[in-house]
C-alpha cells in the first residue's frame, strides 16, 4: 500500500513494503508494483 503522509507542508506518499518517500503518487505507485522488499516466499 503507498501511504500518504504530511511533512514540510507537503504531501508525500510513502512505500509500505520498503519505506521509501515519493512526492508524486504515480511514482510511488508505479514503485510498489516493482517493490522488491516484498517477501516472495508464498510465491513458491
Ligand atoms: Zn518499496
Amino acid at each position: 500500500m503507498v501511504e500518504e503522509t504530511q511533512r514540510d507542508d507537503m504531501l508525500w506518499y510513502r512505500c509500505e513494503e520498503c519505506g521509501l518517500m515519493f512526492d508524486d503518487q504515480r511514482d510511488a505507485e508505479q514503485h510498489e508494483q516493482n517493490c522488491d522488499a516484498e517477501d516472495p516466499s508464498y510465491l513458491q
